[in-house]
Protein backbone atom coordinates (compact mmCIF):
# COMPACT_ATOMS: atom_id res chain seq x y z
CA UNK A 1 0.00 0.00 0.00
CA UNK A 2 0.68 3.64 -0.31
CA UNK A 3 0.60 6.88 1.21
CA UNK A 4 -0.52 9.42 -0.90
CA UNK A 5 -1.03 13.49 0.26
CA UNK A 6 -4.82 14.22 -0.15
CA UNK A 7 -3.93 17.51 -1.85
CA UNK A 8 -3.08 15.64 -5.49
CA UNK A 9 -6.69 13.52 -4.92
CA UNK A 10 -8.45 16.98 -5.56
CA UNK A 11 -9.09 16.96 -1.70
CA UNK A 12 -9.09 21.18 -0.49
CA UNK A 13 -7.24 20.77 1.97
CA UNK A 14 -4.17 22.93 1.34
CA UNK A 15 -3.49 25.88 3.90
CA UNK A 16 -5.50 28.12 0.97
CA UNK A 17 -8.49 25.98 1.19
CA UNK A 18 -8.00 24.26 -2.21
CA UNK A 19 -5.97 20.99 -3.93
CA UNK A 20 -3.43 20.41 -6.06
CA UNK A 21 -4.97 17.82 -8.19
CA UNK A 22 -2.02 15.43 -10.01
CA UNK A 23 -3.15 13.69 -13.13
CA UNK A 24 -1.03 11.06 -12.54
CA UNK A 25 -1.56 10.05 -8.99
CA UNK A 26 -5.15 10.34 -8.89
CA UNK A 27 -4.85 7.71 -12.30
CA UNK A 28 -2.61 5.52 -10.46
CA UNK A 29 -4.49 5.83 -7.05
CA UNK A 30 -7.42 4.28 -9.09
CA UNK A 31 -6.05 0.93 -8.20
CA UNK A 32 -7.25 1.09 -4.76
CA UNK A 33 -3.42 0.89 -3.29
CA UNK A 34 -3.84 4.10 -1.47
CA UNK A 35 -4.43 5.70 1.41
CA UNK A 36 -5.37 9.55 1.22
CA UNK A 37 -4.06 11.38 3.86
CA UNK A 38 -3.56 14.96 5.34
CA UNK A 39 -1.05 15.28 8.13
CA UNK A 40 -1.63 18.89 8.71
CA UNK A 41 -5.67 18.18 9.22
CA UNK A 42 -4.70 14.91 11.23
CA UNK A 43 -3.27 17.21 13.39
CA UNK A 44 -6.19 19.94 14.09
CA UNK A 45 -5.40 22.12 11.96
CA UNK A 46 -8.19 24.18 10.39
CA UNK A 47 -8.94 24.32 6.13
CA UNK A 48 -8.06 27.55 5.16
CA UNK A 49 -4.77 28.33 7.53
CA UNK A 50 -2.27 30.81 7.33
CA UNK A 51 1.31 28.89 5.42
CA UNK A 52 3.25 27.37 7.77
CA UNK A 53 7.16 26.88 7.84
CA UNK A 54 10.24 25.35 9.31
CA UNK A 55 12.42 27.42 11.10
CA UNK A 56 15.72 26.23 12.47
CA UNK A 57 16.69 27.42 16.08
CA UNK A 58 20.31 28.03 16.76
CA UNK A 59 20.49 25.12 19.00
CA UNK A 60 19.50 23.48 15.99
CA UNK A 61 15.89 22.61 17.05
CA UNK A 62 13.60 23.68 14.62
CA UNK A 63 9.72 25.20 15.28
CA UNK A 64 6.93 25.43 12.69
CA UNK A 65 5.80 28.97 12.47
CA UNK A 66 2.68 30.20 10.94
CA UNK A 67 2.72 33.44 9.06
CA UNK A 68 0.85 35.46 11.65
CA UNK A 69 3.46 34.54 14.03
CA UNK A 70 1.85 31.85 15.77
CA UNK A 71 3.90 28.43 16.80
CA UNK A 72 2.27 25.10 15.18
CA UNK A 73 5.30 22.68 15.94
CA UNK A 74 2.16 20.86 18.15
CA UNK A 75 0.39 20.27 15.39
CA UNK A 76 2.77 19.13 12.48
CA UNK A 77 3.93 16.66 15.36
CA UNK A 78 0.48 15.05 15.63
CA UNK A 79 0.00 15.01 12.62
CA UNK A 80 3.20 13.30 11.71
CA UNK A 81 2.13 10.74 14.21
CA UNK A 82 -0.58 9.91 13.26
CA UNK A 83 0.09 9.05 9.54
CA UNK A 84 2.70 7.64 10.42
CA UNK A 85 0.57 4.98 12.77
CA UNK A 86 -1.37 4.88 9.55
CA UNK A 87 1.27 4.30 7.47
CA UNK A 88 1.78 1.05 9.72
CA UNK A 89 -1.21 -0.24 9.84
CA UNK A 90 -1.94 -0.69 6.05
CA UNK A 91 2.00 -1.42 5.92
CA UNK A 92 3.12 1.01 3.53
CA UNK A 93 6.18 0.97 1.40
CA UNK A 94 5.89 4.30 -0.03
CA UNK A 95 4.38 7.99 -0.12
CA UNK A 96 3.65 9.52 -3.06
CA UNK A 97 3.92 13.84 -1.00
CA UNK A 98 3.91 17.14 -1.99
CA UNK A 99 6.64 18.38 -2.46
CA UNK A 100 8.36 21.86 -0.67
CA UNK A 101 5.23 21.03 1.82
CA UNK A 102 6.40 21.36 5.37
CA UNK A 103 4.53 18.09 6.40
CA UNK A 104 5.36 16.78 3.28
CA UNK A 105 8.11 18.06 1.59
CA UNK A 106 11.30 15.67 0.83
CA UNK A 107 14.91 16.96 0.05
CA UNK A 108 13.95 20.51 -0.34
CA UNK A 109 11.42 22.85 1.98
CA UNK A 110 11.19 26.61 2.33
CA UNK A 111 13.70 28.26 4.71
CA UNK A 112 10.99 29.82 7.61
CA UNK A 113 11.32 33.33 6.23
CA UNK A 114 8.44 32.87 3.88
CA UNK A 115 10.47 34.51 1.31
CA UNK A 116 10.07 31.43 -0.70
CA UNK A 117 14.02 30.43 -0.18
CA UNK A 118 14.13 26.77 -0.41
CA UNK A 119 16.86 24.74 1.45
CA UNK A 120 17.62 21.05 1.78
CA UNK A 121 15.33 19.90 4.43
CA UNK A 122 12.24 17.67 4.84
CA UNK A 123 8.98 18.00 6.13
CA UNK A 124 8.28 16.51 9.17
CA UNK A 125 5.91 13.93 8.53
CA UNK A 126 7.77 13.04 5.24
CA UNK A 127 10.88 12.74 7.39
CA UNK A 128 9.34 10.51 9.70
CA UNK A 129 7.90 8.35 6.75
CA UNK A 130 11.42 8.08 5.41
CA UNK A 131 12.88 7.24 9.07
CA UNK A 132 10.40 4.36 9.48
CA UNK A 133 11.56 2.71 6.19
CA UNK A 134 8.97 4.32 3.79
CA UNK A 135 9.99 5.53 0.55
CA UNK A 136 9.28 8.87 -0.53
CA UNK A 137 8.58 10.23 -3.63
CA UNK A 138 7.34 13.08 -4.81
CA UNK A 139 4.72 14.70 -7.73
CA UNK A 140 7.59 15.07 -10.15
CA UNK A 141 8.77 11.46 -9.65
CA UNK A 142 6.12 9.05 -11.58
CA UNK A 143 8.74 7.24 -13.49
CA UNK A 144 10.89 6.43 -10.17
CA UNK A 145 7.74 5.86 -8.21
CA UNK A 146 5.86 3.23 -10.41
CA UNK A 147 9.62 1.55 -11.17
CA UNK A 148 9.32 1.48 -7.31
CA UNK A 149 6.11 0.06 -6.65
CA UNK A 150 6.73 -2.30 -9.50
CA UNK A 151 9.54 -4.11 -8.10
CA UNK A 152 8.23 -4.68 -4.47
CA UNK A 153 5.27 -5.98 -6.09
CA UNK A 154 6.80 -8.36 -8.33
CA UNK A 155 8.55 -9.91 -4.84
FE1 LIG B 1 -1.28 18.44 0.98
FE2 LIG B 1 0.42 17.51 2.78
FE3 LIG B 1 -0.23 20.08 2.79
FE4 LIG B 1 -2.04 18.29 3.53
S1 LIG B 1 -0.13 18.73 4.58
S2 LIG B 1 -2.37 20.00 2.15
S3 LIG B 1 -1.54 16.58 2.18
S4 LIG B 1 0.86 18.99 1.18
Amino acid sequence: MVIVSACFLGVNCRYNGISETNKWVEEWTKNGMAVAICPEVLGGLPIPRPPCEIQRMENHKIRIMDQCGDEQTSAFLIGAQKTLEIAKIIDAKAAILKERSPSCGFGKVYDGSFSKRLIIGNGLTADLLSQNGIEIFNENQEVAFKAFYKKITAK
